[in-house]
């Protein structure tokens, strides 16, 4: 079996460590030929030693000679590169064969869609860069013969459970989620919550930005679009459903009544080991569900009322690709001001609504054009930010 060269974007953070994780346990089918982080030296310097990589990249200038001169110290080979354009040469680098994409936010869109464009495997965890660039990102992959494979936990589950080739019989999606840590809080609570409340994911351990969003259900709003550009599917057959204890990870309903679900502990390794290794199984370290400890399977309807993020994000998803990218833009934004606590928690659905108005129709055609609508909807985003601002 010839070794597979691998890339982890993003390797410092919750599923690149959960990628090295299973990586680990397949030393004779992957080597590591790239880590990347923004600026997490230790971590880095740590990864380094153990996966021996040819390349470490640093966004950060500064770090990135903290990382060099602590390399050169342990006698390590990687060669330390610097800047954001180092992310997108390491993602499309000949000797590169997999992708894990798994940068957090728009900081992600180009080294991802480098990888499409060399034709890689990209694994997909960074949903933001497929929410601003739908079209543009999924005809690279169809005329580069990339192999797109989805990581978020919803959109492997599924991948399992549709057909190997087409959408035979595929009536609808059903993603499923949490509902989040506040599924169950009324709306004058809401108010108050903190950023520490919001991190703490009562299923999930996943980043700071990712749990806030499963918090306000932007998250499965920005999944729902994923789902449509994955499975080229409208909006209207991608069905949300709350189901709190994250054991089935989604499901598929067929015109002949069937539903396959697809089912697991809620650990990332299990969808990242089936990207890896498809069409294969591989080992992932994830223990086996106990479905006794389990017990209990429930479903709701989710609460587009004190969850407004759910409802924009379809609503942005039927405008066009303008209004995704505003969408995506002022979460982000919002987010950030949220955890650095500048804003209240329900102030974020209020800012991402307003940018979202502001938002070009239509769809842009080239990666300039949503740059520049990402740069002008966060310049709204921080311009509603200070009028919200709590001090
Ligand atoms: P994280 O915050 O733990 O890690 C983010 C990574 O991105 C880090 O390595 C960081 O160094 C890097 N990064 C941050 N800003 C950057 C920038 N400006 N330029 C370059 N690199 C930068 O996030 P995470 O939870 O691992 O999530 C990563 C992505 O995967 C997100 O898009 C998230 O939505 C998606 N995802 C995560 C989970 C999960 O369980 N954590 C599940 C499904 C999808
Ligand atoms: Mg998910």
């Amino acid at each position: 079996m010839v070794s597979k060269g691998i890339t982890v974007l993003g390797s410092s953070g919750s599923i690149g460590v959960s990628t090295l994780d299973v990586l680990a346990r397949h030393p004779e089918r992957f080597h590591v030929f790239a880590l990347t982080a923004h600026t997490h030296v230790e971590r880095l310097l740590a990864q380094c030693l153990q996966f021996r990589p040819r390349y470490a990249v640093m966004v950060e200038p500064r770090a990135a000679e903290l990382l060099a001169s602590a390399l050169r110290d342990a006698g390590s080979e990687t060669e330390v590169l610097a800047g954001v354009d180092a992310l997108s040469m390491v993602a499309s680098h000949p000797q590169t064969d997999y992708v894990m994409a798994a940068i957090v936010g728009a900081a992600g869109l180009l080294p991802s869609l480098a990888a499409a464009r060399a034709g890689k495997r990209v694994l997909l965890a960074n949903k933001e860069s497929l929410v601003m660039s739908g079209q543009l990102f999924m005809d690279a992959v169809r005329e580069h013969s990339a192999v797109l494979l989805p990581i978020d936990s919803e959109h492997n589950a599924v991948f399992q459970c549709l057909p190997r080739d087409g959408k035979d019989g595929v009536e609808k999606i059903l993603l499923t989620a949490s509902g989040g840590p506040f599924r169950t809080w009324s709306q004058e609570a809401l108010a108050h919550i903190t950023p520490e409340q919001a991190v703490a994911h009562p299923n999930w351990s996943m980043g700071q930005k990712i749990s806030v969003d499963s918090a306000t259900l932007m998250n499965k709003g920005l999944e729902v679009i994923e789902a449509c550009w994955l499975f080229d599917l409208p909006a209207e057959r991608v069905q949300v459903v709350v189901h709190p204890q994250s054991t089935i990870h989604s499901m598929v309903s067929y015109n002949d009544g069937s539903v396959l679900a697809q089912l697991g502990n809620p650990d990332m390794r299990t969808p990242i080991a089936y990207g890896l290794g498809w069409p294969e199984r591989l080992v992932s370290g994830v223990a086996p569900l106990d479905l006794f400890a389990t017990a209990r399977l429930d479903f709701e309807q989710p609460d587009t009322e004190r969850f407004p993020c759910l409802a924009l994000a379809y609503e942005a998803h039927t405008r066009g690709g303008y209004a995704t990218i505003a969408l995506n833009a002022a979460n982000e934004e919002a987010v950030k001001a949220f955890l650095n606590r500048e804003i209240a928690f329900t102030a974020i659905p209020h800012i991402v609504k307003q940018v979202m108005q502001m938002a070009s129709e239509g769809t842009p055609m080239n990666v300039e054009d949503i740059i520049v609508q990402d740069g002008e909807s966060r310049r709204h985003s921080l311009s509603f930010i200070k009028n919200k601002k709590m001090h």
